[in-house]
């Protein structure tokens, strides 16, 4: 999928990396350790994980940029329970971001399989 913007979306898009994306880090890339991509970019869209994630905050850019993707799905804005990071989801009892969520899912699965030794030594 191809998303092209104009030089006024592209600094909205950068603004948007700035405030909001969680692996932006003084012009670099946290996750791909290099120069963000998207920052250099001034005419389309790369960045898979700005589209996902940091696009959709801002709701009227996203309606300019993905104008079919608006009525397949609802988003809804939350603040992650975890985290306190602001993340959307198409889930209206969403409580926890895509990382945290991961993290958390993680964990109980960890307790239980914990648990469920603890109870075998028992015995
Ligand atoms: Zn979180």
């Amino acid at each position: 999928m191809q998303i092209t913007t104009d030089i006024k979306q592209a600094n909205k898009i950068k603004e948007l990396i700035k405030k909001e994306c969680a692996n932006y880090d003084n012009g670099q890339c946290i996750l791909l350790e290099i120069d963000c991509p998207q920052m250099n970019c001034m005419y389309s869209v790369l960045c898979k994980y700005f589209i996902n994630s940091i696009l959709p905050l801002d709701k009227e850019l996203y309606k300019q940029l993905l104008p079919d993707a608006e009525e397949t799905k609802e988003l809804y804005n939350k603040v992650c329970q975890s985290c306190n990071k602001q993340f959307t989801t198409d889930k209206k009892n969403g409580q926890y971001c895509p990382k945290c969520k991961d993290k958390i899912k993680k964990e109980k699965t960890r307790l239980r399989v914990q648990k469920h030794r603890d109870k075998c030594n028992a015995f």
